[in-house]
């Protein structure tokens, strides 16, 4: 991919309003000669609107670009970067409401090489507009289940809590992924994350990956007072992937209200610092740089557009 680098929309839109994939612009990037045979490692994000999803995609690429990350030595570090420098990358605080579902790679595939001197693609994914917009719940139940087949790690973005409604959400959409194992019973998705921003009952769930965890068991707990549907539903969630867990973020700060706030580090709270560094310092640990597979085949980058293609038709039959 020559130019700089940048997100790029996935979705092509047909007057009808039906979308398909960009297939020229998804191998883009994924055709680079460098990086077309590499197992591809993807991350995601996605949740409803003004959730903080692309600013926080945006600290993903900083700490995937630090030395940290890269393994090179340093006394100063810095894994989320540069105190005062504005945050770029992803269009984040986009003001208006968009009407239609965006499914957006960054160019920039990020070449990292594992402890068994294997080479990896990272990629990162974000998505506009999935719970807000006009846009169908068909169409956003699609959006979703294929940016969570494609992805290593979903991590389901969601503001103050995790609430049933969220559950019903990722319920509906797991149908797809029964659709697209073959028959096979196989976990389709990789990771979950569930990441709730702004956490402030600290005292019952702590911050962090710890308190993340307990709360995700907490409300995957099948208890007395849950209906056969809510029995049900987490069932199924279960069994679609292959891992699940959490990580409670503190709000960072009232300095994100401001119309003059640029994203700047020196600008956030110390305590959302903290966590957001252990965050990235998890997701983006070697025990988390899996490779995509489908079926049970590791992908490779120059074979992702395919899947993606596959899948996408199936669901839309
Ligand atoms: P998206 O629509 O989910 O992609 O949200 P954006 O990343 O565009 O961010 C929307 C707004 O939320 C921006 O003004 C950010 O400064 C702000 N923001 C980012 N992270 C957080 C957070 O953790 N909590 C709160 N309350 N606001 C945040
Ligand atoms: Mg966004």
């Amino acid at each position: 991919m020559s130019g700089t680098p940048r997100e790029i929309q996935l979705l092509k839109y047909k007057d009808d309003g039906s979308f398909d994939l960009d297939v020229v612009a998804l191998q883009s990037v994924l055709n680079r000669d460098d990086v077309k045979d590499l197992p591809v490692v993807l991350f995601s994000v996605a949740g409803p609107f003004r959730t903080g999803k692309s600013f926080l995609l945006n600290y993903f690429l900083r700490y995937l670009h630090s030395p940290v990350f890269k393994g090179e030595k340093g006394d100063n570090a810095k894994p989320l970067g540069e105190d005062s420098e504005p945050l770029g990358g992803f269009t984040w605080r986009g003001g208006s409401e968009r009407n239609t579902v965006g499914l957006l790679i960054w160019s920039e595939p990020i070449i990292k090489t594992l402890e068994n001197g294997d080479k990896v693609a990272v990629l990162l994914m974000d998505t506009q507009g999935l719970f807000d917009s006009k846009t169908t719940m068909r169409d956003c139940s699609i959006i979703f289940a294929l940016s969570t087949l494609l992805s290593s790690v979903q991590v389901y973005n969601l503001k103050e809590n995790l609430q049933e409604n969220h559950l019903q959400f990722l319920q509906l959409f797991t149908q797809y992924a029964k659709a697209a194992d073959n028959g096979e019973e196989l976990k389709s998705f990789q990771n979950l994350l569930f990441l709730i921003r702004d956490w402030s009952y600290y005292d019952t769930h702590p911050y962090g990956s710890k308190g993340g965890d307990s709360l995700v068991a907490k409300r995957f707990e099948v208890t007395k007072d849950l209906s056969t549907d809510m029995v049900e539903l987490r069932a199924q969630i279960t069994s679609s992937f292959q891992k699940i867990s959490g990580f409670l973020l503190p709000h960072p700060g009232f300095n994100v209200l401001k119309p003059q706030f640029d994203g700047r580090l020196s600008d956030l709270e110390e305590n959302f610092k903290t966590y957001l560094l252990e965050l990235v310092t998890l997701l983006f640990s070697p025990s988390n740089l899996v490779p995509k597979k489908i079926n049970g085949q590791t992908i490779r980058a120059k074979e992702l557009s395919t899947h993606f293609n596959v899948f996408l038709e199936l669901f839309k039959s």
